[in-house]
């Protein structure tokens, strides 16, 4: 008899979607929606609903906002930094605690495949926490030196915004959330937090795990509902003082000009079409694999896939018959099994949306080498498509598809690295681009050359939350991670003393 290699669910992941609708988290309790409203959240490895969710909308986010404030005058100010730290580290332990289950349950909501879960967005998400829990207790301003006066001191402090609005998407629903979450709460704002109607799961058991972590009620809320109702409401309240937004370049630009009403501040992170090089001169043990993680990762639903790849030509044919060869055997199902290596995508909208760009470079004249049609029956799966044939023009090879398909283009100039530089920097977008060669001084004069966020150099989707994360161009603009968020969530005040 076959071993059975299905995840048995935990029983925390039982117990979560025990009852439902799930509530939204404001003020430090779960509440219904005012509208009394809900949606279904569904699970994409069979199309089925998993569990009912109330929607917030703009009353539900003014509700929010009464409670950020309250939280911040009566409460999160008074707060040390080494208390903020120390709350910090404990919702990192309780994520650590209930590990299995958020794997679980975000592999259900979202359908990636259990090994990533546990292995990458779970461990990642700890971590982040760690790190901006250490920042806590070291953001400073600094004495000045001026020269206005020999009696006038002057100092900096660095100050919280205040009420934060963060608008996240469905394609790495925990680790988003914590990404917006660790900076902001590091440096002593009061968040209201926007999950994607896709994938509300994880940042409601977030939820529970922050209210045990001991954050004062209201610093923290969290609200599951749809972007142009209370995602507009969070872009337009007038008293949130900054919005980060990670999702579509499309709505990004739309945020921006409602952002406007108050002045908010702004951080974007956006979509991508990110060049993976490979020179002839790589080594090809690791450029093989590597170019196959950066597209199939997460079915390419990354905004830093490598889905324009670039090979050159002498060794093209080689690069690209491996490469077909191991996504064809890749093996694709549940994200709840654990064999599973490539799931289903997040919804029937990304399922129509990459069956369309398939039928798209099929009429444009590229050819599949592997991969290519939708899987027909239940859930929304995509084979693993690699597409040859490729011009730069054609729409597979700029636009943002966000599945598991590559566009790769043969190069023929080595030692003038001008051309292929030029190549990869004509693209509307600049989040992330990769480089495979031996040649060290050649990978970091393309590195230097490329206009992208992060270059990864004979490595592709690294990550780590004590480096900088953002984009070029219309990937957007503001740095996640490392000390640079620490810029988004703070304001500097500069303080004269006359000492006379
Ligand atoms: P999206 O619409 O940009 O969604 C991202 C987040 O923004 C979600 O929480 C969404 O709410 C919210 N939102 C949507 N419209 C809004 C508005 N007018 N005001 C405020 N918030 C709003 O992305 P999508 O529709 O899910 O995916 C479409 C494409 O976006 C993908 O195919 C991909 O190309 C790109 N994308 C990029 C990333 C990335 O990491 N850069 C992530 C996801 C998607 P809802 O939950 O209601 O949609
Ligand atoms: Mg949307």
């Amino acid at each position: 008899m076959e071993k059975t290699t299905a995840v048995l669910l935990d029983s925390r992941v039982e117990a979560f979607l025990q009852g439902g609708p799930k509530k939204l988290f404001i003020g430090g309790e779960f509440v219904e929606s005012l509208s009394g409203r809900t949606f279904e959240t569904v699970n994409p490895a069979t199309g089925e609903a998993i569990i009912t969710v109330y929607e917030a909308d703009k009353e539900d986010v003014d509700r929010a906002v009464e409670a950020a404030d309250r939280a911040y005058r009566d409460a999160w100010s008074k707060v040390t930094p080494s208390e903020r730290g120390k709350m910090l580290w404990k919702l990192a332990d309780l994520i650590e605690e209930h590990a299995e289950a958020l794997a679980q349950l975000e592999t259900l909501d979202n359908g990636k495949p259990i090994q990533e879960t546990r292995h990458a967005d779970i461990p990642l998400a700890i971590d982040h926490f760690r790190y901006y829990a250490g920042w806590a207790t070291k953001i400073h301003g600094e004495v000045i030196d001026n020269s206005a006066g020999t009696s006038l001191f002057t100092y900096t402090r660095r100050e919280p915004v205040g009420i934060v609005g963060q608008i996240i998407p469905w394609n790495f629903p925990l680790l988003m959330a914590t990404w917006k979450l660790g900076a902001a709460l590091a440096t002593g704002n009061v968040v209201i937090l926007k999950s994607a109607e896709q994938t509300p799961l994880s940042a409601i058991y977030l939820a529970e795990l922050i209210q045990e972590a001991g954050f004062p009620e209201g610093v923290v809320n969290i609200i599951t509902g749809n972007g142009p109702t209370a995602g507009a409401a969070i872009v337009q309240h007038s008293r949130i003082r900054k919005v980060a937004f990670t999702g579509s370049t499309e709505v990004g630009k739309t945020i921006m000009q409602q952002a406007s009403g108050n002045l908010k501040r702004v951080s974007l992170e956006l979509g991508g079409k990110s060049p993976n090089i490979i020179f002839p001169d790589a080594d090809f043990s690791k450029a093989i694999p590597g170019a196959l993680m950066g597209i199939f990762f997460n079915q390419g639903q990354v905004c830093c896939a490598g889905s324009r790849l670039f090979v050159h030509k002498k060794v093209f044919d080689n690069v690209l018959s491996d490469m077909t060869s191991y996504a064809a055997q890749l093996k694709q199902g549940p994200g709840l099994d654990e064999s599973t290596q490539i799931g289903p995508l997040v919804s029937n909208e990304q399922f129509t949306r990459v069956s369309d760009y398939l039928q798209k470079g099929m009429e444009e004249g590229a050819n599949p080498l592997t991969g290519g049609k939708p899987v027909e029956g239940n859930g929304y799966f995509i084979p693993p498509t690699i597409f040859a044939g490729v011009e730069d023009y054609m729409s597979i090879a700029r636009e943002e598809i966000f599945g598991p398909v590559v566009a790769a283009m043969p190069f023929d100039d080595e030692e003038q690295i001008a051309d292929i530089i030029r190549r990869a920097n004509d693209s509307e977008y600049g989040l992330a681009a990769g480089v495979w060669t031996t040649d060290v001084r050649k990978a970091h004069k393309v590195a230097h050359a490329l206009e992208a966020g992060t270059v990864w150099v004979n490595c592709y989707n690294a990550l780590d939350a004590a480096v900088p994360f953002g984009g070029y161009k219309q990937s957007g603009f503001g740095r996640e991670m490392g000390s640079y968020a620490l810029e988004l969530y703070t304001q500097v005040k500069s303080i004269w003393v006359n000492l006379d």
